[in-house]
């Protein structure tokens, strides 16, 4: 059997990437929504989707004309099952929102729009197309990953770790505009977060698969 990974969405209609890049590496992805009480229970693994902005209160920070109404009730769910799969060293995934979260959740906070947002927000009827670089941290695990020092990645984010939350380190950041891109954190296993959408990438950048592949192996 294989293994199960808890993937938590909020929009039915954006977890098929999510879901079938979990399935080509071999890992069963197991779809739920969000709702009060969900645990990681009998999952090994826990993957964060993309979607609305992190509710600014959660960094002491009043919201910004372009920040999304908040999902106090997504931000809490994830919250406690980040706190659930670090308690367990599950390996964790955290994609766009994902990552903000993750960030957030452990003190940091974040840029509510990015000065350089056209950069960062690219909407393509393809969206595995590569929007801008991304300079690959030496040493970091994404390293050790991508066996690589810059990746072509996707973008379609407005906001990005400003203050980064204790433990975590940088592994990945835009060249051009030193935006955040990527974050782990050393203390575990196999805590992972992007910037980008791998998922909609698999498809055109067979190399991003690894990010997928080491998770699905961490499992
Ligand atoms: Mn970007």
């Amino acid at each position: 059997m294989s293994e199960r990974v808890l993937v938590v969405y909020r929009e039915s209609s954006d977890v098929q990437p999510y879901a079938r890049a979990i399935e080509s590496v071999g890992a069963e992805p197991v779809l739920e929504e969000v709702r009060t009480g969900l645990r990681i229970g009998p999952c090994c693994g826990l993957l964060l989707t993309g979607g609305g902005d992190v509710d600014p209160a959660l960094y002491g920070e009043i919201a910004s004309p372009e920040t999304d109404p908040p999902d106090p009730e997504r931000d809490a769910v994830e919250a406690a099952l980040i706190d659930e799969a670090l308690a367990r060293d599950l390996p964790l995934l955290g994609i766009c929102r994902g990552m903000q979260l993750l960030n957030v959740h452990f003190g940091g906070s974040l840029v509510q729009h990015l000065p350089t947002v056209g950069r960062h927000v690219r909407r393509t009827s393809d969206r595995g197309l590569p929007a801008h670089r991304v300079v690959i941290e030496p040493g970091s695990m994404l390293a050790s990953i991508a066996h690589r020092q810059m990746w072509e990645v996707n973008s379609r984010h407005h906001q990005a770790v400003a203050r980064l939350a204790g433990g975590f380190k940088v592994c990945a950041s835009d060249p051009e505009d030193g935006t955040v891109e990527a974050i782990e954190l050393p203390a575990r296993r196999y805590v992972l977060a992007v910037q980008w959408h791998p998922e909609n990438q698999v498809s055109n950048d067979p190399e991003q698969r690894t990010l997928f592949q080491t998770f699905a192996a961490a499992l």
